[in-house]
């Protein structure tokens, strides 16, 4: 399975994505984990995006695409979380997956309002200290996507893949309709 989890900061997409991983057996690409480690081991690259993460913003799209071929080029099946999140982004990964013949299977749009996706980054600045989670770099990734990311929404929804789940419901419940979705993938519905 090759699938995209699509939603704002909150919105539950990381802890979403490890849960389809595990169910699914597919890897799960997700593009801050990949930017933060960098960060944390000191590297280059990290020392590169670290000033960018740490105010919200969006790291240029022929960084991320590149990182993302050469990781996307080891893998079949993949839960890709974080990415893409500009129109050139989606467009890069349209064509790679062209390329090698291997289109997405399905897009999850995980819905949730910006009232909603600001308490639980909130909560979890609280509790984890994540650098990017202060009140200004939460107000400037919330816009970013509005103003970027909606379009790649937009994008995936016109092409007819895109499957909208609610994602203020439980964390169980939120599941349960992405695995139900996914069914419906695969049985071609
Ligand atoms: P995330 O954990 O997905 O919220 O990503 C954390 C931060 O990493 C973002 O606020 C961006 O600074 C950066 N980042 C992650 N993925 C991308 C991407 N696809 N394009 C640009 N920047 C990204």
């Amino acid at each position: 399975m090759r699938i995209l989890i699509l939603g704002p900061q909150g919105s539950g997409k990381g802890t979403q994505a490890k849960r389809i991983a595990e169910a699914y057996d597919v890897p799960h690409v997700a593009t801050g984990d990949i930017l933060r480690a960098a960060v944390a081991d000191g590297s280059e690259l990290g020392g590169q995006v670290r000033p960018i993460l740490e105010r919200g913003d969006l790291v240029p799209d022929d960084l991320m695409v590149g990182l993302i071929r050469e990781r996307l080029a080891e893998e079949d099946g993949f839960v890709l979380d974080g990415f893409p999140r500009t129109m050139a982004q989606a467009e890069a990964l349209d064509s790679m997956l062209e390329d090698i013949g291997k289109p997405l299977d399905a897009v999850i749009l995980l819905q949730v309002s910006d009232e909603v996706a600001t308490g639980r980054l909130r909560a979890r600045a609280a509790a984890e200290g994540r650098a990017d989670d202060s009140p200004e770099a939460i107000r400037n990734r919330l816009r970013l996507y509005h103003e970027l990311t909606e379009l790649v929404v937009d994008r995936y929804a016109l092409a007819g893949i895109e499957v909208i789940v609610d994602g203020e419901q439980t964390m169980d419940d939120v599941f349960a309709a992405i695995q139900d979705a996914l069914e419906g993938v695969a049985a071609g519905r």
